[in-house]
């Protein structure tokens, strides 16, 4: 079997397959989704257990991805989630080739599931967390669940999926007073904390370039109780930028996807929980691999598939592009 590799025009080579495994959640924050929440995904479009493995699966074994990261929706209602880790794991165990597995996860019932994942073969998790203030994480996810998120975080920590990442998103006039509170918190216990600037893929479209906060906000917020200097180390791929905090060793990140895209840089594909693939958050365009896989196709016409589609993989986001269109699919259901 010769491997195909997952190359667009531009030379980018995806190697890190986000993995949503359903577009449900149990919280409802204000810059993802509306009070009411969204129609989810009926069930008989939803990958299966077998089906999601089967396609990471053939990411790894034909098409070289050697990282996955299992997101959503909120991937720890999804049932199978401790099965289908521990089956990624073995895929990449037959080829001899440890697989980097991860989960963004806000974090809810993350105490109770920690070491069975860890056990799977699970070595990181990220976890959402965009205030340490009870009052301000109710406003921002209209559920009053912050115990849930900090039990969450010290089991993953407990369970050796370290370093246990937090990832943060700052709202004007809402947390952006609270940037170097949720650090100082963060580095009290080992955890390293990026900030996501506000993206255009709310489900309600109430983003807007004038409110978000940039990375230059974030920053300057930081900046009032923290030194930050630049980590010296090149970034590659990685979407965050690092800063030394107070000389170091501890860092802080920062995604600044809007205002310092770093799109010529991307290593990433998604798959969604109905099984599209999409080369880009941004995308407007998806290429069905669920009704392919259910009509009967194998495994070479997957991944033939697959890489034809990585063909289409536009340049950048071109969020600063006037002809900008958000995509129809909010974040939530295409895997954050
Ligand atoms: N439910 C999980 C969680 O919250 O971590 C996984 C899915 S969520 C879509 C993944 C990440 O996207 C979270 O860190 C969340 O804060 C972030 N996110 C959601 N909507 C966003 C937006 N409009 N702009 C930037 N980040 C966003
Ligand atoms: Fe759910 Fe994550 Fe969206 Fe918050 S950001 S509503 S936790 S999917």
């Amino acid at each position: 079997m010769t491997p195909f590799r997952l190359e667009d025009r531009f030379g980018r080579v995806a190697t890190d397959l986000r993995v949503s495994l359903t577009d449900r959640c149990n919280l409802r924050c204000t810059y993802c989704m509306p009070a009411e929440g969204l129609d989810w995904l009926p069930d008989d479009v939803t990958l299966t257990d077998d089906e999601v493995v089967r396609l990471i699966t053939v990411a790894v074994e034909r098409l070289g991805v050697d990282e996955v990261r299992f997101t959503g929706g909120e991937p720890l209602v999804r049932r199978g989630l401790v099965d289908i880790v521990a089956r990624t794991r073995e895929a990449g165990e037959r080829l001899g080739r440890p697989l980097e597995l991860s989960l963004t996860t806000n974090g809810l019932g993350l105490a109770r599931t920690a070491a069975s994942l860890a056990a799977a073969g699970l070595d990181r998790v990220n976890v959402s967390l965009d205030t340490v203030r009870a009052e301000t994480f109710a406003e921002i996810t209209r559920r009053d669940r912050l115990h849930d998120v900090v039990a969450g975080l010290e089991a993953a920590a407990e369970a050796g999926m370290t370093p246990v990442k937090v990832n943060a998103v700052l709202l004007r006039d809402v947390n952006d007073d609270q940037a170097g509170e949720l650090l100082d918190w963060c580095l009290e216990r080992s955890y390293e904390l990026r900030f996501i600037e506000q993206m255009p893929l709310d489900a309600q479209h109430g983003w807007s370039r004038s409110t978000m906060i940039t990375a230059e906000e974030i920053l300057e917020r930081l900046g009032r109780t923290h030194t930050l200097t630049p980590a010296v180390e090149p970034r590659g791929s990685a979407p965050a930028e690092r800063w030394l905090v107070d000389g170091g060793p501890a860092t802080v990140g920062v995604i600044a996807s809007v205002t310092r895209p770093f799109c010529g840089d991307c290593d990433r594909v998604r798959l969604t929980a109905d099984g599209q693939v999409r080369t880009c958050l941004f995308a407007r365009e998806e290429s069905d691999l669920r009704t392919a896989m259910r009509a009967g196709a194998d495994d070479a016409e997957l991944a033939d598939r697959w890489v034809t589609a990585m063909r289409g993989k536009a340049a950048g986001h071109g969020i600063d592009d006037p002809t900008f269109l958000q995509p129809d699919r909010p974040m939530s259901a295409i895997g954050g």
